[in-house]
């Protein structure tokens, strides 16, 4: 029994040694249940002691931001001073001198979380005060280096040694960072040879990576930085391997396997209109109508993604796509991510199909239930013949008569699984699977979209028609509001119209709307009392703000001011003035898409973006890299928050190109809050990082879609470490996926 237990890795880890239920129930808490999950808890960094400092060594450094490292132990532990300014000091010592370390918030917690003579790793800034050196708020680790255990002689061989996360209930069951330590070195050497390799011979051969057992040991406790590189490599591989297999398999499941519709794209209803567009397609549209109809013309389902800046026209081509699915007798589903967004659809679509005898529906969760009732019946019957809506499209409730091309945009809201879910849903009506075409209006960085869209083919639109002048961008400080006025008089003076735009953040909804609806009052009452004012708003009616924006369009009104309401889809050449009131505010790619609504016409246009006083003066001085560098080397959140406010205006500035945009907010925000967490279509990866692992991603795409051209069933004998894994890991989490 012991034998077995001992090597078993899905024992409960509370027969883990140091671990009992107790523990166990914290560890569970997290998700960690077995010893498997533990060997899985991989270090988020690691201390090097060979690039440790020597407290004496600290009079050497010039420059006040320099990060450091040294290792001592703790001589003292004060509250000192009076409140408010009251701190802890931990006066810290090794064998050359001491250096105190100072903590101006959570006192009560720094002084009691250490004991004197406890050896502490400490790192952070180091800083000038009062003639002498300190450590403001370092971050802090544990270590022991003098105990006769086996942690002590491996610390003392070794060079790294790892930091785990720390969770606030560890404390209540005596676990701090030492102990973590111990308890995963025990774990680590029992079990580690246990676990099972997951990928075959030829790709570990070929991509030159270690076994998963010593990967397993050396990212735990690799002895120098080459280990903890090529552990972390290969468990990074793996996690990328097995998420682009799911892909490749979904791929070929789709372009090889599944029945599809062939389209006749010879079509009378796209030619109208072509014919009736008062402007001539660009080449790349072109490009991308043929690639799309080569598609569509095959028996098999298309699955396309068309990439292209704001403002490229990516509408029309996706029109051109629906009237020709249309005109073979299918219907055609246009989901759009919010209900704003299929509202905005919904009337350019059926602006440009004006004299084209079509039926276009609306669907929207909000809607009347008798509305509804009838839209969904006209569905049904096939009577409609283009639906555009939300999530509703994909609700049990809609049953098409004949689906045959779904077009979704804003492919980025969606997941991997809801495109699913609309495929499955063609297919229940049709027994053929539709066409679908994506759209991205926020461009995708290169090796971000071949990850997540690594199933589907892409289509750029890399040119903007050509009666456009690149929009002219500036800052203005916000008390600087005789400029700003200015500004927007000389565009109307020309006759030309202004959007003044205020974000709207839900955490402050009410009061952010106050604030639009006060600045329209003053305009319209006060500065603009001459000319036309209008406001449109989240709150608003949709009648209301359609006659205001009608309004707008037929230049009544001179100045609109808005909140993010017109964000996308708006589409208003005589607009060339987009004003952005806290323009430090807004995300980039947002900040991009509303620039985008100007500079559609064939007038000069601009953008202000009208900003804290504080940023002008410091975009000023210093040049872009160097407040990226700053941003990242901050870790005092307000001035954080600052510094990435100032990296995107900064951006915004120096470029209008949508792909540079996003790859610099993809930086910023980090790929879980740039998707949106939930729909982001990437798994939650353990030790995978987008950011980082562009030459890994590489590999394993191309390691995962060699394997599925040459052993699809994923058969093959050399295979089956793979074929295991797989099934037994990804099946439940990617059900459409069918490996026979
Ligand atoms: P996107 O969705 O890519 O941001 P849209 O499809 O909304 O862009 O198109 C932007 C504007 O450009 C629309 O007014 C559209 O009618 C117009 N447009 C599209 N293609 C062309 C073209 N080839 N030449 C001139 N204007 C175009
Ligand atoms: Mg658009």
């Amino acid at each position: 029994m012991r034998e077995f237990l001992a090597k078993n890795l899905n024992t409960p880890i509370q027969y883990v040694k140091g671990i009992g239920p107790k523990r166990a129930a914290v560890f569970i808490k997290r998700g960690i249940n077995t010893i498997k999950d533990l060997l899985y808890y991989f270090p988020y960094d690691y201390i090097d002691l060979k690039e440790v400092s020597k407290i004496s060594d600290l009079k050497k450094i010039t420059s006040p931001e320099q990060a450091i490292s040294v290792v001592g132990t703790v001589r003292s532990i004060d509250l000192v001073g009076r409140p408010p300014k009251r701190y802890c000091i931990i006066i810290l010592g090794d064998e050359t001198g001491i250096v105190p370390l100072v903590f101006f918030q959570n006192l009560q917690y720094f002084k009691n979380a250490y004991k004197i003579g406890e050896t502490l790793a400490v790192s952070g800034k180091v800083s000038y005060f009062m003639n002498k050196f300190q450590l403001a708020h370092p971050h802090i680790d544990r270590i022991e280096l003098n105990e006769k255990n086996d942690v002590k002689g491996l610390l003392q061989i070794r060079g790294l040694i790892p930091k785990y996360s720390m969770w606030e209930d560890f404390k209540s069951v005596n676990i701090n960072d030492t102990t973590l330590r111990k308890i995963l070195f025990n774990v680590v050497n029992e079990y580690a040879d246990f676990v099972e390799e997951v990928l075959s011979t030829q790709i570990l051969n070929e991509y030159k990576l270690m076994s998963l057992k010593e990967a397993i040991k050396k990212v735990h406790f690799p002895a120098n930085a080459e280990e903890k590189y090529s552990s972390r490599r290969r468990l990074k591989f793996d996690e990328w391997f097995f998420f682009q297999l799911m892909l490749a398999l979904r791929r070929r499941h789709t372009k090889i396997e599944l029945p599809g519709i062939s389209f006749n794209i010879k079509s009378r209803l796209a030619r109208q209109l072509v014919d009736s567009l008062p402007f001539k397609l660009t080449k790349a549209q072109i490009k991308v109508i043929k690639e799309i109809t080569e598609d569509m013309k095959l028996p098999r389902p298309m699955n396309r993604l068309i990439q292209g800046d704001v403002g490229s026209g990516k509408t029309i081509v996706a029109l051109i796509a629906m009237l020709i699915a249309v005109d073979n007798g299918y219907q055609v589903a246009f989901m759009a991510p919010t209900e704003i967004l299929a509202e905005q659809h919904f009337k350019s679509i059926n602006e440009f199909l004006k004299k084209i005898n079509v039926d276009v529906k609306l669907l929207l969760g909000s809607q009347k239930k008798s509305i509804k009732n009838r839209i969904l019946e006209e569905i049904k019957t096939g009577k409609t013949n283009i639906i555009v809506g939300t999530h509703a499209l994909i609700q049990e409730t809609v049953e098409f008569s004949n689906l045959g091309l779904v077009v979704i945009d804003e492919q980025h809201r969606f997941g991997v699984e809801q495109r699913a879910e609309l495929m499955r849903k063609g297919k229940y009506s049709l027994n053929l699977n539709p066409d679908v075409l994506v759209m991205t209006a926020t461009p995708i960085p290169r090796t971000l979209s071949l990850t997540l869209y690594g199933d589907l083919d892409v289509s750029v639109i890399d040119e903007i028609p050509k009666n456009r002048k690149p929009i002219e961008t500036k800052v203005i400080g916000e008390s600087n509001t005789d400029e700003l006025y200015q500004q927007i008089r000389s565009i109307i003076s020309r006759g030309q119209q202004v959007y003044v735009i205020y974000p709207l953040i839900e955490e402050s909804e009410k009061l952010d709307l106050k604030t639009a609806v006060e600045s329209y009052e003053k305009f319209k009452h006060e500065i603009f009392r001459d000319l036309n004012v209008g406001l449109v708003h989240g709150r608003m009616s949709a009648e209301e703000r359609d006659s205001v924006m009608r309004e707008f369009k037929d230049n009544k009104i001179n100045i609109l001011v808005a909140t993010t309401v017109i964000e996308v889809g708006i589409d208003i050449p005589n607009a060339t003035m987009m004003v952005i009131e806290h323009a430090e505010r807004f995300g980039l790619s947002q900040l991009h898409q509303l620039r985008g609504r100007v500079g559609r016409g064939s007038e000069q246009s601009f953008c202000v973006l009208v900003v804290p006083d504080w940023l002008p003066a410091l975009l000023n001085r210093k040049k872009q890299n160097e407040i990226f560098y700053d941003a990242y080397k901050l870790n005092d959140f307000n001035e954080l928050d600052k510094h990435k406010a100032l990296v995107r205006i900064q951006t915004m500035l120096s470029t209008n190109d949508g792909f540079k945009i996003s790859e610099v907010d993809l930086r910023l925000r980090g790929p879980g809050d740039f998707f949106g967490t939930r729909q982001s279509g990437l798994p939650d990866f353990n030790i995978a990082n987008v950011l980082e692992d562009v030459q890994i991603i590489n590999e394993s795409r191309s390691a995962a879609f060699k394997l599925v051209e040459t052993d699809s069933q994923l058969r093959m004998e050399e295979n089956k470490n793979i074929r295991k894994y797989f099934l037994s890991q990804l099946k439940d989490k990617f059900k459409f996926i069918q490996v026979g």
